[in-house]
């Protein structure tokens, strides 16, 4: 990067730019991320790059001159999370980076993401450096979905946030989101082509899973990401291998799971206007130990049905707290509900954390699909 070209920040509204060689910083501002009026001159609009491609020099950057890096994963991650973190990760550590991957919870590594190359960076959160040089995020739409490694934001000498969720918050101090992105290896692997480091089998796995995952196995996939598969199978992936323990493989007893919870499901055709709700509720005893894999297979039945416009599946995760899984197959904006109800997500698919009683849950959904 030269000194011609700019960070674009956004101060009170305005948009500053500052000379891109006073990216790093001494200090970290991690409430807001942003310099002070002083520090940036006016932009007149005449930069020429995108947000978006500013923000991509502003990563690569950060990446290129970080001396050591914590990656983290939302809390109970997904393989576009973990996916892009360990992509990210065995990427750095190749070019002799010191990196560490982490999320707040579970304990482990979910079982069905075990097989994910690089699993050897993933490290305990007390086993992490309080004051990494850069700490990233990857695919966290805000702060609480990193449940307490947040307090990283304050510890880190800088942060960035890679995302592709539109109802990302823009919490830490550089961003790099793209909610037209279908997943966040999308954006990790357009930083890797950057930082000039070959997606090789081992990063193509992890690449690979997050993509398949959040498209819907390539439903909601435009040319371009199915573009980045094939070269992804180019690089080694076997797309059957690497799927296979993270959708198609259940215990026996998730078999009788589905049976009670789809048996038990609720169909609302009033709700929302008449386009209808379909609803299911997973407590402790229901699920019977059973896997969060499982728990999470089953909004991608319930979402199959005809009658309504959205599912929703209330999950047990505490005495009295429920993770709640939104879906919509039609113009239904899940996120913007989601985000009324003090969660956020995808347009098609959002969450939600509800403390108390479920049925509560279902009417404070019922009232805001009412408005
Ligand atoms: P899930 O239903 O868990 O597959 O999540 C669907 C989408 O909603 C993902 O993009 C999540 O990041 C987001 N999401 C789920 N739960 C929450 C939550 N409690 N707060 C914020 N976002 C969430
Ligand atoms: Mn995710
Ligand atoms: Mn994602």
């Amino acid at each position: 990067m030269t000194d011609t070209r700019a960070v674009r920040t956004r101060t009170r509204g305005a948009r500053v730019r500052r000379p891109a060689t006073s990216l790093v910083t001494d200090t970290m501002h991690a409430d807001a991320g942003l310099p002070t009026a002083g520090t940036g001159v006016l932009d007149a609009g005449a930069l020429g790059t995108s947000d978006l491609d500013s923000e991509m020099d502003v990563a690569t950057e950060l990446l290129l001159r970080a001396r050591d890096v914590v990656l983290v994963a939302h809390v109970h991650p997904d393989a576009d999370a973990l996916g892009s973190a360990l992509a990210l990760g065995l990427g750095l550590a190749r070019r002799g980076t010191p990196v560490a991957v982490s999320f707040a919870e579970p304990v482990a590594i979910p079982e069905s993401l075990r097989n994910l190359p690089g699993g050897h960076l993933v490290v305990r959160p007390e086993q992490l450096p309080e004051n990494p040089d850069l700490l990233v995020s990857l695919d966290v739409g805000s702060a609480e979905r990193l449940g307490s490694l947040a307090r990283l934001l304050h510890t880190c000498r800088q942060s960035l946030v890679i995302d592709h969720h539109p109802s990302n918050t823009r919490f830490g101090q550089f961003h790099l989101v793209d909610p037209s992105a279908e997943a966040t290896v999308v954006l990790v692997a357009r930083l890797l082509d950057r930082l000039g480091i070959p997606i090789d089998r081992q990063i193509a796995d992890n690449l690979y899973a997050g993509l398949a995952t959040d498209t819907g196995h390539f439903r909601h996939a435009d040319s371009a990401a199915h573009q980045l598969a094939a070269r992804l199978i180019d690089a080694g992936v076997r797309p059957a291998e690497v799927m296979f323990p993270i959708t198609e493989s259940h215990p026996f007893g998730w078999l009788g799971m589905l049976s009670t919870v789809l048996g038990g499901a609720v169909l609302d055709r009033e709700v929302a206007h008449g386009r209808g709700l379909v609803y299911t509720v997973i407590d402790d005893v229901t699920r019977g130990g059973l896997r969060p894999e499982e728990l999470d297979s089953v909004i991608d039945i319930l979402r199959t049905a005809q009658e309504a416009a959205v599912a929703a599946v209330l999950k047990q995760t505490d005495e009295h707290i429920w993770q709640v899984s939104l879906r919509s197959r039609g113009d239904i904006d899940v996120a913007a509900v989601a985000g009324a109800l003090g969660g956020g997500g995808h347009v098609r698919a959002a969450g939600f954390t509800h403390h108390g009683d479920p049925l509560l849950a279902i009417d404070a959904l019922r009232a805001v699909l009412a408005g």
